[in-house]
This record gives C-alpha cells, sequence and structure tokens, in this order.
C-alpha cells in the first residue's frame, strides 16, 4: 500500500519515454505536480520496474524550459513572442494553404520525431494531420533507426509492421547484434525490464551470445561477446546461412518460398571468406551456426547498430533467414508475433517499396515516407515540387539526422515551418510557430505502436492524470493544425477533435457491418470512444466473433476499454501464441517469402564490397540509459556521470594516434572537436560517439551547460541502405588527430 500524506493522491499510467512500456505508479500534490514516481508493482508485465528516466518523469513533465503558450517568431528580428492558440492557427491556416496553392502539393512537408511512437496523439491524428498535408513528402525518425526491420519484415511477411521478436522468456538461446537493451531497455521487442529477463534466461541455463564492435553492459551479461568490424553484420549472418546449408543443418518448419535462391545467394560468403571482413574468425561462425541449429530452441535479434548500416535491410532479412532456417520461426521459444489488442491497420495486399522516388536523388519511398537523408536536398534543391513548408511534430532532426548541420542549414531556407514541440531546440527555432503540447499528465496513453511488438501479450490504458485547464490537448492542436492546413476554420460550436473521431468511427464500424452498435462504445470523451472501438474489434474484441479468450476478457465478453479502466494497472494476456503465420502473413503467395527479389537483387551491392578494405577507423554511435536521442539532456538528475558527450576509443589507438585529451574527427562530411575516452571496451579501429548531442542553438539551460557535439556533423546523408533508405550511422570512416 502506498503512504501518500494529506492534499496527496496516487495514479497510475504507462511511462511514455520508451519502447520498454513500464507501468508507473505516480504520487501527485494538491496542485497536481507529481512529487514520487515509482513502478508499478502490481503490474503483470513491467513488475515494478524503473529506470532512471521513467524516475524523473516529474522533473520532464514540469521542465521550466518547456513551452506552454504558442509562439511566433518574428523573421524580421527573429525574435520569439506568445500567442494566442487563436493567432498561431490562423497564422498557419494563412500561410500553409496559399504556398500549396502556389507551388502545389508537394512543397509542404511534414517530419514525425520518435515521440510520436509513443503518444495516443501520435498513433490516432498525426495520420489525419498527414492526409490533409496531402503530399508524399513525409518524413520520420524511422529512417534515421528501424525502417530497414520492417522492409524485411514486409517483403518476408507482407506486412511491414508484422515483426517478429524474440521470445525471451522462453528461449533457450538468444544471438542478439548490434543491440544494447540494458541502455536502451530495447527496441521493437517491447519487454519492460529486459535486462532482468536476460538473467532469467542465464539461470535457466539458456545461452546468450552478443555481438558488438562494443563490449557494451549486455555484452557483459551474456555467455559471449564477439566484437565484429562496423556494418559487417550482414556478412557475418550469410556465413551462418552457409554454414546451414553446407553442413545440412536445416529444420524450416513453416511454409516458405525462396530456399533455392537463399541458398544460391549464401555460395559466396563461406565462413572463411566473411571472416576477413567481419573479424569474427570462421570457426567460431561455423560454431554458432551449430548452436543455433542444436539449440531446443532460439532467436536470433538485431537492432539499431545493425539497421543503421549500408546494408541495414540485408541484415534484417538475414536474421529472419536464420530464424526460419533453424525451425525456430513462430515457434515458443523462438521469433514470435504478438497479438495486439487494439484493432491495427487491416493491410489488404502485400507490402511494396519504391511506389514512388524522391524528387532529387530518386530515393525510393517505403511506407509512404522518404528517407530523411534526403529532406536537405529537398528543400534546398530549385525546382517543381521544391518543399516550401514544413512541420515537425516531436522531432529534432537538425541533431538526429545524417549530416545533421547541412539539414539545419536547409531548414533555414523554409518559407515557413511550424513545430508542435514543448521544446525551442536546434530544429525548432527555424519554426515560425511552435504549438506546444500539454503536459504529459495532461495526455491520455495507450500503446498502440509498441504493443505490435511486445514479448508478451498485454494491453493497459491510463486516462489523462491532470485537467487541461482550458488548453487544448495534444490530439486536439494536431485536429486543428489538419483544419489549419487544409485552409478550413473549425465550424463554430464543434470541437474539431470530435469531429475527426465520429468520421473516423463512423468509417470503420460501417465497414465492419456494425455501425448500428456504435452507442455501445464507452469513454469519457470521442478519443476514449475510438480506442473502446479498437479493442472491441482486435483481436481479442467483444466484437469479434473469432476473438482469442482470456480469464480477464471473458467476464466482458471480449476485450474493450472498460476492461482497462477495470484493471489500470494493464493486463496479462498470456504468453506469445505459436503458429500465428498463416494469419499474419500478407504475402502474394500465402508463405513466407525467405528471398524477396528486391533483396535478392541487392545481395550483388554486398558481394560487390566483399573484397573492400576497411578504413582504419570507423565511427559507431553509442546508448546511454540516461538519455533519449536528443529530448532528454535538460533534466537534471540525467545528466552527468557516464551520460557525457565523449569519443570512446581503444587506447591501443589513443596511443597510436598520441591522443591524450582531445581529438579531432573528420570524416567526409565534416569535422568535430571532441574529449577523448579510451576503453578497452571498444575494440581497435573503432571509435564511439553518443548520438542526439549538440545543444548549441537550444533554449534548454541543463542542456546548453551540457552541450555536447553533434555526431551527425559527421555523418553522411549521401550513404543510405539502398532498400529501405535508412540513414548509415554506424560505420563512418573518420580520422582522428590530436586538439
Ligand atoms: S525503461 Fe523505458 S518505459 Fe521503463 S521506466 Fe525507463 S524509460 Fe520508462
Amino acid at each position: 500500500m502506498t503512504r501518500v500524506t494529506v492534499g496527496q493522491r496516487t495514479a497510475l499510467r504507462t511511462c511514455p519515454l520508451c519502447e520498454a512500456v513500464c507501468g508507473l505508479e505516480l504520487t501527485l500534490d494538491d496542485e497536481d505536480h507529481i512529487v514520487r514516481v515509482r513502478g508499478d508493482r502490481q503490474d503483470p508485465f513491467s513488475a515494478g520496474f524503473l529506470c532512471p528516466k521513467g524516475a524523473s518523469l516529474g522533473h520532464l513533465d514540469e521542465d521550466p524550459d518547456r513551452i506552454t503558450e504558442p509562439m511566433i517568431r518574428d523573421r524580421a528580428t527573429d525574435a520569439w513572442r506568445t500567442a494566442s492558440w487563436q493567432e498561431a492557427f490562423d497564422l498557419i491556416a494563412e500561410r500553409i494553404p496559399a504556398l500549396v496553392a502556389e507551388y502545389g502539393r508537394g512543397s509542404a512537408a511534414l517530419y514525425l520525431g520518435n515521440p510520436n511512437a509513443h503518444t495516443v496523439a501520435g498513433a490516432l491524428y498525426v495520420p489525419v494531420l498527414a492526409r490533409a498535408l496531402s503530399t508524399r513528402n513525409i518524413y520520420s525518425a524511422s529512417t534515421a533507426d528501424q525502417m530497414p526491420k520492417q522492409v524485411a519484415s514486409g517483403l518476408m511477411f507482407g506486412d511491414p509492421l508484422t515483426v517478429p521478436v524474440p521470445d525471451l522468456d522462453r528461449t533457450d538461446y538468444l544471438l542478439m547484434l548490434g543491440a544494447n537493451p540494458l541502455e536502451s531497455n530495447g527496441s521493437l521487442c517491447t519487454a519492460p525490464d529486459f535486462p532482468g529477463r536476460l538473467k532469467a534466461l542465464r539461470r535457466r541455463g539458456g545461452r546468450m551470445v552478443v555481438v558488438d564492435p562494443r563490449r557494451t553492459r549486455t555484452a557483459k551479461l551474456a555467455d559471449e561477446h564477439l566484437f565484429i568490424r562496423p556494418g559487417s553484420d550482414a556478412y557475418l549472418l550469410f556465413g551462418i546461412v552457409h554454414t546451414l546449408f553446407a553442413r545440412d543443418l536445416l529444420d524450416v518448419r513453416v511454409a516458405v518460398e525462396g530456399l533455392d535462391e537463399v541458398r544460391a545467394a549464401a555460395q559466396d560468403f563461406t565462413p572463411e571468406v566473411v571472416a576477413g571482413r567481419t573479424g569474427v574468425p570462421a570457426e567460431t561462425i561455423v560454431r554458432l551456426a551449430a548452436e543455433l541449429a542444436a539449440a531446443p530452441s532460439a532467436a536470433v535479434y538485431a537492432r539499431i547498430g545493425t539497421c543503421t548500416t549500408e546494408f541495414g535491410t540485408l541484415t534484417q532479412w538475414l536474421v529472419e533467414v536464420i530464424n526460419a532456417l533453424t525451425g525456430n520461426l513462430d515457434r515458443a521459444g523462438g521469433a514470435m508475433f504478438s497479438t495486439a489488442a487494439a484493432l491495427g491497420i487491416v493491410r489488404t495486399r502485400p507490402f511494396r517499396i519504391a511506389r514512388w522516388t524522391s524528387r532529387v536523388r530518386e530515393l525510393p519511398e517505403a511506407m509512404g515516407e522518404f528517407p530523411i537523408a534526403t529532406l536537405a536536398e529537398e528543400i534546398t534543391a530549385p525546382g517543381e515540387g521544391q518543399v516550401r513548408a514544413l512541420i515537425t511534430v516531436a522531432g529534432n532532426p537538425a541533431l538526429s539526422a545524417p549530416s545533421g548541420t547541412r539539414l539545419d542549414a536547409a531548414l533555414a531556407e523554409l518559407e515557413f515551418m511550424v513545430s508542435v514541440d514543448r521544446y525551442l531546440n536546434e530544429t525548432t527555432r527555424h519554426a515560425d510557430v511552435i504549438l506546444p503540447p500539454p503536459r504529459i499528465a495532461q495526455s491520455p496513453h495507450y500503446d498502440f505502436a509498441l504493443l505490435q511488438f511486445a514479448v508478451r501479450d498485454y494491453a493497459r490504458y491510463s486516462p489523462a492524470l491532470v485537467p487541461l485547464d482550458g488548453r487544448p490537448s495534444e490530439a486536439e492542436v494536431i485536429a486543428r493544425l489538419a483544419l489549419a492546413v487544409s485552409g478550413q476554420q473549425p465550424e463554430p460550436d464543434r470541437d474539431p477533435l470530435t469531429t475527426v473521431d465520429e468520421l473516423v468511427i463512423a468509417g470503420t464500424l460501417h465497414k465492419a457491418g456494425l455501425l448500428e452498435r456504435r452507442a455501445e462504445l464507452v469513454g469519457d470523451n470521442s478519443t476514449e470512444q475510438r480506442i473502446d472501438m479498437m479493442l472491441r474489434l482486435g483481436p481479442y474484441g467483444q466484437w469479434r466473433p473469432d476473438a482469442v479468450r482470456t480469464p480477464v476478457t471473458e467476464p466482458y465478453g471480449g476485450m474493450n476499454l472498460q476492461v482497462l479502466l477495470d484493471n489500470p494497472h494493464g493486463v496479462d494476456l498470456g504468453p506469445l501464441r505459436p503458429g500465428r503465420l498463416p494469419e499474419v502473413l500478407r504475402t502474394a503467395s500465402g508463405r513466407v517469402e525467405l528471398a524477396p527479389p528486391e533483396l535478392i537483387a541487392d545481395v550483388v551491392r554486398l558481394r560487390a564490397r566483399l573484397a573492400d578494405v576497411a578504413p582504419e577507423l570507423l565511427l559507431i554511435g553509442r546508448r546511454q540509459l540516461r538519455s533519449n536521442n536528443s529530448w532528454m539532456h535538460n533534466i537534471a538528475p540525467l545528466v552527468g556521470g557516464s551520460n557525457t558527450c565523449t569519443l570512446h576509443i581503444n587506447p591501443h589507438d589513443a596511443t597510436r594516434l598520441g591522443l591524450t585529451d582531445r581529438a579531432v574527427v573528420k570524416s567526409a562530411a565534416g569535422m568535430l572537436t571532441v574529449p577523448v575516452e579510451p576503453t578497452e571496451e571498444i575494440m581497435p579501429g573503432v571509435v564511439s560517439l553518443p548520438h542526439g548531442w549538440g545543444h548549441t542553438d537550444s533554449e534548454q539551460a541543463v542542456a546548453s551547460a551540457h552541450a555536447g557535439v553533434n555526431a551527425n556533423a559527421l555523418t553522411d546523408d549521401s550513404l543510405v541502405d539502398a532498400p529501405s533508405g535508412n540513414a548509415v550511422f554506424n560505420g563512418v570512416p573518420v580520422t582522428l588527430t590530436p586538439a
């Protein structure tokens, strides 16, 4: 029982800060300030786990440097002033439709930052904004992060959201590449207390192997750590695939297409050949293949360190090829598919890439987005379709995109820019209008995106904890922005949010043939009614005749919002279910496409680079537990200690190069001066800089005082992973000299 003092209250909420979706127990004082944060021990998924970021939620929620009222910038003087909501929306409604009318629909672009994956507004209302803008110039943090995973999944399973996750709680063998969940808390693998789940794997006699150019905290927890040259993961995985074929270790248990094509593609990548490129000895590669094949159950999992490379999509593809070849795809203890409770996007046609290409560099679209690596040139290159206006929602691409310096300069050339953001930062300083979201405590929470990748089926809804006090909700800000960019004014006496929600509800129910059941939806507002509808129509839903039954939903006749309101600690829906493949597949063949033509074609590119001589030094990124991309460096309790912006370098390299204190780092794209931190935990020939730093143009006092440098001054937006267009952040050639 939580003890609270007079005037205080406790409230339950999901942490919105990372993919681990931990349940929180918050204490609020009589003025609704968050004064204490604890892990919610009764949450059946996170069981009380809390990391330092979650513990700082109160500081973040009411950061004194956040923006609380709309802001308008005077371009002549560069001065900011506060404005009313009406004035801000009026200005947007005046400028963006006029620019679009003059220059065409593609002249307005949209950029979505990572936090959109963690908010109800991002999931339910940003798509409405994108439709209102009616542009193909849509960009997001996805192409600086996980797009290769989604492209590989889309081509193999027919749906980019059908991403297998390692069955952490049951697997006997985990091979992990380019992932550091002890710092990141996991990604595209929603698993609160990831560290505890890995320790449990080892306690029950399982084996864990980590492949990484750094001996990370995760690697130290493993049975075995293997150094690998940055960007060479696809070669290692091909070496394993080759061995599985060559030694007849196949155990394919799901219906697949393209086995012979995979065998042919792997032909040249013998362990001996790839050993030189990866730095992993041939006999180790053969042993890994044999261990994966022999384990009672096994899963290969690869994340951001392998996605943000030149061969990111091939790497993600080969991960699932190995899971399939060893009989571990869609099997308990292997790589499995979550069953999220809320109705997701219902895909009727197989996923495709490159349905259209970008204007300047003809880079492929994926999931309706262009690569962030091409935004700068789309703004600066003159011609029809040039981007003249930009809307950013919860994103700071000036720090998080490749060639950040170039993008920063490009943003200054825009004719009009709007940012929905809580901070005046390196990106939003270029905006004409900033629309701030409310406090986190003033927003409801449901994890539409992340529960699709959970290692256990689970659902939890958190209503807003604190009233809005007359200001618009985040959802309403986005809905009104959608109206403004399409040149519409809200109808008098009609709430734009309700208008949007009613349209969506009516359309969805009409399609489902359930329009007459509209009145059954519960919820205090139209957003909650939408969530209720999505739960009722989801796989566990009350309105689904084929619903998955569970003890907790059964008394309600199936999942609905009331189930979650009555169970505020969250609802456990059980371990991942094996044998889901026929149901989740959306491929034309109705089988797992082991050899999608787009990826087999890209193997040519991989093969061509096999004999490349590795540059002397390669730069990689680095995750930090108390950091969250670019946006949590203003929280004083999180800054300092290991959470600093330094260049990790092997002592052997530091001595060889005469580096003792600070180094000048040069790449093809730029140059930085940065403190060096020699450590044996990074392999020789590799240096590492954390990303998201470089707060030199920010109004955030703490972040400015610990500015660090922008690692993306060194990355190069001309380099992308070909199939997905994802930016390349790992394996950037650099040279170092003493500063
Ligand atoms: S691990 Fe992620 S979700 Fe959990 S408390 Fe930390 S930041 Fe929040």
